[in-house]
């Protein structure tokens, strides 16, 4: 692929903050273009993302990642050909030449890497997923993620709200991907209706929850429980429950904040384990702070071998990271998120890291998000077993889904990943 011409702008996320999107146009006459989404319970771990400061937009303006493209990056890739993402991400990582990618901002880079790697698929006459496939070395056969539909919303992602920050719904037992949005979407309109019987607020957050502005975190699994039940199916067998922590935004003074308590490390892991025994929770992120590596050790080895354990915050989509939380059993699955590291390249790295250990590999979305589909194509080109894209309203949520959906129709099957069937129920 040779690239004739690249543009980036300025355009505004589901939050309204702004954030860049860049095309690409290649001298085989393909047009590419990416837009870079936007965390608002960052990890302290993650790449930089580069904003103006100052007055514009609340200081979050990118016109600075705007000017790096136009003035750094473009000058550098216009006329070259790159055979892969690696290539082009490996010049991209040389111009940046700082370890958080602070000189030229992780979202100025991502930008660049992913419409790279789309006019790449362009070029190639492939769909992207199949491209990244190919790239990520697999002759796997296509399987689409089993959802994690987040429809209740906390903490950083909801004004007046629960500690936790997200509570989903996990469809492990649907037959295939469209039964498994299909049942979701039953329980999400039940837990609708079951929240304006109780005369709740069913106003929704940055993700598209519902943000019933209860304040506890026990009354919402029930809720969620309930309405899957009210729904006619049962919990933990058709679907069960996960949740995002989000602990290092509840982690001061050595303490983990939430529900009017302060839990030690210790006492963090005896609540997790007693929600997991409740109710029927199969997968749990960021259950501890980003730098408690002992206490998510415990933890590992405290919950029951068929809970998930997520790292998000924790391990940051970084190798590095991700080798230390393997090294120690700190968790056994990962939130891939490509913003938090910066390149194409480097998230595949991760996944594959991941993926060689048989831990389980979770493609995110952020609470700030655009359009772009990039991460359906990520996880079904990958393999990944699992995909966390919000809820099933807002538009830039739903259009992950409806990209899956028009990616099963492609490669002629909806066949969904199922870890959570293979695993032992054991202690
Ligand atoms: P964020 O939240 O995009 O605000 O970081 C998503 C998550 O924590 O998984
Ligand atoms: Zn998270």
């Amino acid at each position: 692929m040779k690239i004739s011409s690249i543009s980036a702008r300025e355009i505004l996320d589901s939050r309204g903050n702004p954030t860049l999107e860049v095309d690409v146009r290649t001298t085989d006459g393909n047009f590419a273009r990416a837009a870079v989404p936007s965390g608002a319970s960052t990890g302290e771990f993650e790449s930089l993302e580069l904003r103006d400061g100052g007055e514009r937009f609340n200081g979050k303006g990118v016109l600075s990642a705007v000017k790096n493209i136009q003035e750094t990056i473009a000058p550098e890739l216009i006329h070259k050909s790159f055979h892969d993402p690696k290539s082009l991400d490996d010049l991209l990582l040389e111009l940046d030449g700082t370890e958080d990618k602070s000189r030229l901002g992780a979202n100025t880079v991502l930008g660049m890497s992913l419409a790279g790697a789309k006019a790449m698929a362009a070029d190639s006459r492939m769909q992207l997923f199949d491209f990244i496939r190919t790239v990520h070395g697999g002759n796997q056969a296509s399987v689409l993620p089993l959802p994690l539909i987040n429809v209740l919303n906390g903490g950083a992602h909801a004004y007046k709200s629960t500690s936790v920050q997200e509570f989903m719904l996990i469809p492990h037992g649907a037959e295939d991907f469209y039964s498994a949005i299909e049942i979701s979407s039953k329980v999400f309109r039940q837990l609708a209706y079951n929240l304006r019987a109780k005369n709740y607020s069913t106003a929704v957050g940055d993700e598209g929850g519902f943000v019933p502005m209860i304040t506890s975190d026990t009354e919402a699994i029930e809720l969620l429980v309930e309405a899957v039940s009210d729904a006619g199916y049962i919990p933990g067998e058709t679907i069960s429950l996960g949740l995002d922590v989000a602990a290092s935004e509840l982690f001061r003074d050595g303490r983990y904040h939430l529900d009017g308590e302060a839990y030690s490390t210790e006492e963090m892991i005896d609540w997790l384990e007693g929600l997991t025994d409740k109710y029927p929770i199969i997968s749990i992120e960021d259950g501890l702070d980003e730098n408690d590596w002992n206490g998510w050790a415990a933890l590992r080895s405290r919950l029951a071998s068929n809970v998930q354990l997520v790292g998000d915050d924790l391990l940051v989509t970084n190798t590095d990271r991700l080798s230390k939380g393997i090294e120690k059993s700190a968790a056994d699955s990962i939130l891939i998120k490509p913003n938090q590291i910066g390149t194409l390249s480097e998230t595949l790295e991760a996944i594959s890291t991941a993926q060689d250990a048989g831990w389980e590999c979770i493609v995110s979305h952020r609470s700030g998000e655009t359009n772009d589909t990039t991460i359906a194509h990520l996880a079904v080109g990958t393999g990944s077993s699992q995909i966390k894209t919000g809820s099933l309203n807002r538009g830039e949520r739903v259009e992950k889904y409806n990209e899956l959906f028009r990616i099963s129709e492609i490669i002629e099957s909806s066949r969904m990943a199922n870890p959570f069937d293979a695993k032992p129920e054991s202690g």
